[in-house]
């Protein structure tokens, strides 16, 4: 059980007033809030320590580069992986692109296949379109089943000696499915593919333990896990990272450059090109570290539970559709709805009234939302911090939403 009021006392943002009510933020699957502690590790980092890594051997310099590569350790621990397996990247999409520029790009061709499915995220479907369009490669999309689970007969019947990759979220931003990736990696693997797990929305809110999944590689966002923006993983297993070629070059990456040519780096370096987020780094070393406190176990029984909640109490409202998942243990604290012909932009701009942010919009799933037969959905999301008063006050606000329009 997490002290939930314990905890927002560390987050200085939730004692805002949004139209002199208290905010009430459902938004977290978009991008999570930051504790003092991760706050107070920037600060500290640029009041401090603050010098360009890796590049002098002064004093400052040192503590920088320790700082930034003690953060890429505590990475690695926090997902079972080795130090150089862990690229710093922005975020997910910049590691997306990685993969395609490093890998994709340069070693599929017609008539290679990859493999996604319908509820990606566009950062998971428009590297692969590229790689189609560049290279001839085919790009199958996996469907869902009736209830939004992913529907793996259709993996296993798709998958053939052509699919070099197979890319899939682990939990969809809009669903809020899970996806049995620990399972599918045995699948993809048997027929000599590479698995690819998109985890922005897993790595913040579970255990994740890429050997016990055994995925190739796992992309992840530290501002959706308590860290500020543009500080992103990726994971990569040493030996495929070692085969890849860098993307991005330049000042840092290179042992050795003459007038002739160049002699890469090692990994992980040789694909971090110019000067590093360290303040980044910094503050998801903290934010890993709060996470740990709490346990990764205890934040994914919190979710559940509010997504049973928030589950039950939605369903009692009229006119309100919900998307995936209803079983809160294949479902992530993602719920997705609309309400009977009202555009999800003004459900959220009514809800916002009353202090309340959640998503609306297509959530950059397109053809998500084509499957699903609707243009848009607002999206409640949660994290350690929500309360099952504030999904109280959600189903409260909605109720105002379809008075006002006389639903
Ligand atoms: N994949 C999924 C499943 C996501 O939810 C998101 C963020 N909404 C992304 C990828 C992209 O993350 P970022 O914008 O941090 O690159």
């Amino acid at each position: 059980m997490l002290n939930v009021e314990k905890i927002r006392e560390d987050f200085p943002i939730l004692k805002r007033k949004i139209n002199n009510r208290q905010l009430i933020f459902l938004d977290s699957a978009s991008t999570s809030q930051k504790p003092n502690q991760v706050i107070e590790s920037i600060k500290n980092y640029y009041e401090m320590h603050n010098a360009n890594p890796h590049r002098s051997i002064y004093q400052l310099c040192d503590e920088a580069t320790q700082l930034y590569e003690d953060a890429r350790k505590k990475v690695a621990k926090f997902i079972n992986a080795k130090p150089e397996e862990i690229v710093f990247v922005r975020n997910t999409n910049e590691a997306m692109n990685l993969i395609m520029h490093s890998f994709a790009l340069p070693k599929l061709h017609n008539p290679s296949e990859i493999i996604v499915s319908i509820m990606e995220h566009h950062a998971n479907i428009v590297p692969w379109q590229l790689v189609r369009k560049n290279n001839g490669t085919k790009l199958n999309f996996i469907d869902l089943n009736e209830d939004g689970t992913l529907n793996l007969e259709q993996l296993n019947n798709s998958i053939n000696r052509n699919t070099k990759i197979v890319s899939l979220t682990h939990v969809s931003n809009v669903l809020g499915t899970v996806n049995p990736v620990k399972e599918i990696s045995k699948i993809v693997h048997e027929n000599g593919s590479l698995f690819i797990v998109d985890g922005a929305q897993s790595v913040p809110h579970m255990t994740i333990d890429v050997h016990d999944i055994g995925c190739d590689f796992l992309a992840f966002s530290g501002h959706k896990m308590l860290a500020p923006m543009n500080i992103g993983v990726l994971y990569g297993r040493k030996e495929v990272l070692e085969e890849m070629e860098p993307f991005m070059v330049g000042g840092d990456m290179i042992k050795e450059v003459t007038t002739e040519g160049v002699i890469w780096n090692d990994i992980p370096w040789k694909f971090e090109a110019g000067t590093p987020n360290v303040e980044g780094a910094v503050g998801l070393s903290a934010a890993i570290d709060y996470l740990e406190k709490i346990g990764m176990e205890n934040v994914r029984e919190h979710e559940k539970e509010l997504t049973q909640y928030a589950l039950e109490k939605l369903s009692e409202v009229e006119d309100v559709q919900i998307y995936g998942p209803t079983n809160p243990e294949v479902k992530g604290g993602v719920v997705a709805f609309n309400v009977k012909g009202v555009h999800s932009h003004d459900v959220a701009y009514i809800l916002n009234d009353f202090g309340i942010a959640v998503r609306s919009g297509h959530h950059c799933a397109m053809p998500l939302m084509k499957r699903l037969g609707i243009q848009s959905c607002a999206r409640a999301s949660f994290y350690i911090y929500n309360t099952k008063e504030e999904i109280d006050a959600l189903i409260e606000g909605l109720e105002k939403v379809k008075m006002v329009f006389k639903l």
